[in-house]
């Protein structure tokens, strides 16, 4: 995932990159308006975070600029100018959201959230190995034979299967399944994985599901990790 942040001001634009990117996403910063248009027409971003008061061209007219193109990416407007009259002339001309500054991180990374899952097409069926899901029916078969889960364990399966061979902590998962930030919750993942183990790796001799020492969990099919071998070094 894609952002780009359009922000003149340094401080907040450190700001929303080191959040963003702790969050996992790709960031790019633009300083004024016109950079923005150039990195825009260079490359694809799903997102755009877009002050409206920049140096150079008003971000109302570089939202303007972009919605005309063909694919463009969702906007968020990310701006001091909180007016009624600014809200509605940002959603007029397209912008996805409007956020009033000063803004609370996690308001951020929830709408953020919020408009990727809205764009992206999901896809109805995952598989990892002999394990498929069918994320319409919300129904989980491994070779063959069906498997009973509940739907917080499904939630956290398909997570894990969207982010194949990609390690996700306990505090991305509760934060994505249970939509909420509590760090208390962070161990009922654990309890949830041991549950989703017994169904749908115990009974199979390869494992899909695996605990990625320090940092939380991954599916991943083929390749044989052991907790051994993707444990984090030891630092002497
Ligand atoms: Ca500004």
């Amino acid at each position: 995932m894609r952002i780009l942040v359009v922000e003149d001001e340094e401080r907040i634009a450190d700001f929303v990159n080191r959040g963003l990117t702790s969050a996992g996403y790709e960031v790019q910063v633009a300083p004024d308006g016109q950079t923005a248009l150039d990195q825009i027409h260079q490359s694809d971003f799903d997102l755009v975070i877009l002050d409206l008061m920049l140096p150079d061209i008003d971000g109302l007219t570089v939202l303007e600029k972009l919605r005309v193109r063909k694919v463009s990416p969702a906007v968020l407007i990310l701006s001091a100018r909180g007016g009624v009259e600014d809200r509605v002339k940002g959603l007029e001309l397209g912008a996805d959201d409007y956020l009033v500054k000063p803004f609370a991180f996690v308001e951020l990374l929830a709408r953020v959230r919020a408009l990727i899952r809205r764009g992206q097409p999901m896809m109805e069926k995952l598989s990892c190995g002999d394990l498929t899901l069918d994320c319409v029916r919300r129904r989980a078969n491994r070779g063959g034979k069906a498997i009973d889960l509940a739907p917080k364990e499904f939630s956290i399966l398909e997570y894990l299967m969207r982010n194949q061979g990609k390690a996700l902590s306990r505090t991305m998962i509760v934060e994505h399944v249970w939509d909420m930030e509590y760090d208390g919750l962070t161990n009922i993942v654990d309890v949830y994985i041991r549950h989703l183990r017994s169904k749908v790796d115990d009974p199979y001799p390869a494992k899909l599901i695996h605990t990625v020492r320090g940092v939380g969990y991954m599916v991943d099919p083929g390749t044989k990790v052991t907790e051994e071998q993707v444990q984090m070094p030891d630092v002497e």
